[in-house]
């Protein structure tokens, strides 16, 4: 199996799962309890607070285990609007967010709030000056994702933190891509709300954190005990905290290596499938781009027909249609770098991670030079352009 699918999830790391048996087995206690096996799973909880804050430019008390990105967001974008209407209604996001961003957007519009949804440009870059011009007094929250999920466009983060705190106004990040992947520190980048997960970087699933910068006021999302300094009700995943601890401090030693070698590998599956393969165009950015991300649209597919194909040679990949209750969703980020229909419905996103060498990509590449070539011949959009003239240039 070849797996370029880490945008989605990744492998768990055998360190991360070394790190985290413990608690599944004898170190079981409630870190509530106030006899010492309950304040060995408060210490383990407390000491995972600590190395995710170092790692970020934060502090201890400002990490909140959440059970994932979409919590974090969720938590963030619900309990800030709520927390601030007094001062006004009025949120900016882009319209290239995660559905957990977006959704929760189209939650609160619904509650009352306005939403500004940022237009980005061909490569996925949210422009400054429309960001400034967005801004109104009665704003309240400007989210802005770190880098996407789809394309892998790096946003210009400093940039907007600096004009959302000149202006008076929090900003939140979904930095669930970039959390392990980027450099990043809460400080210098002016970030009050930062979501992150642990599966996305070789951590464990239903497990993440929300940077809550101190002195704000943010609201609890759930209602319970007094865990989490009265923020987080429910008691605590002390497995998941652990191993989401083990990952980051992973993700933090290998960066500089990995990020050496998963751009390298990125750079030369996106050389070879422009030389080897016709009519195609890279999505997103060519350089501020994660790692990892490759997400090319080929013309006259379906992307859903090469995934079913690419299945068939053992390799995993992603769309950018999802195919749900038969009806073909183009994906919005896609659209929102003005493709057409159909050239978002004929992507396809390979997300790679350090594990994978170039003879993997080299038979990718020559899986999908047959795939490509077998689908177009069958499709009618590709016959009618060869009708019109065009030629298949190989
Ligand atoms: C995966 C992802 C999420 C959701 O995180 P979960 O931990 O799976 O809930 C949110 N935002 C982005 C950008 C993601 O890639």
């Amino acid at each position: 199996m070849i797996y370029l699918d880490n945008a989605a999830t990744t492998k768990t790391a055998p360190e991360v799962i070394e790190a985290m048996l413990p608690y599944f087995g004898e170190q079981y206690g409630n870190p509530s309890a106030i006899y010492s096996l309950g304040s060995a799973a408060k210490k383990a909880v407390n000491q995972a607070k600590r190395a995710i804050a170092a790692a970020i430019g934060a502090k201890q008390e400002e990490i909140y285990f959440t059970s994932g990105g979409t919590e974090a967001d969720n938590w963030a974008l619900k309990c800030a609007a709520e927390a601030y209407q007094e001062k006004g209604k009025h949120l900016i996001t882009t319209r290239i967010e995660h559905h957990a961003v977006l959704h929760t957007c189209a939650w609160l519009e619904k509650k009352g709030f306005e939403v500004t949804y940022l237009p980005v440009n061909e490569e996925g870059l949210v422009d400054l000056e429309e960001l400034k011009a967005a801004i109104r007094p009665d704003t309240i929250l400007i989210s802005v994702m770190f880098a996407n999920n789809e394309i892998g466009t790096i946003e210009p983060v400093a940039e907007i933190g600096a004009v959302a705190r000149e202006h008076g106004i929090l900003f939140h990040t979904d930095a669930v891509q970039a959390f392990g992947q980027l450099p990043l520190d809460v400080e210098e980048l002016r970030i009050d709300l930062l979501s992150a997960s642990g599966h996305k970087v070789n951590g464990p699933k239903g497990i993440g954190f929300l940077y809550v910068r101190s002195g704000l006021k943010l609201g609890s999302f759930f209602h319970g005990g007094a865990q989490e300094r009265n923020r987080r009700a429910g008691t605590e995943n002390v497995p998941g905290i652990v191993g989401l601890e083990a990952a980051a401090e992973r993700a933090m030693r290998l960066m500089e290596e990995k990020t050496k070698k998963v751009s390298g590998l990125r750079d030369y599956l996106i050389r070879k499938i422009e030389a080897e393969i016709p009519y195609c165009r890279l999505n997103g950015h060519r350089t501020k781009r994660l790692p990892g991300n490759v997400n090319f649209s080929f013309s006259f597919v379906e992307g859903e027909s090469v995934l079913i194909m690419l299945d068939m040679k053992g390799i995993c990949a992603s769309s950018g249609s999802a195919c749900t209750s038969g009806a073909l969703d183009p994906s919005h980020v896609l659209l929102a770098l003005g493709r057409s229909h159909e050239e978002a419905h004929g992507s396809l996103r390979m997300t790679l991670s350090e594990e994978n060498t170039r003879e993997e990509l080299d038979y990718v590449v020559e899986s999908l030079v047959e795939i490509l070539r077998k689908l177009r011949e069958m499709s009618p959009l590709y016959e009618d352009f060869l009708k019109r003239g065009g030629a298949y240039v190989q």
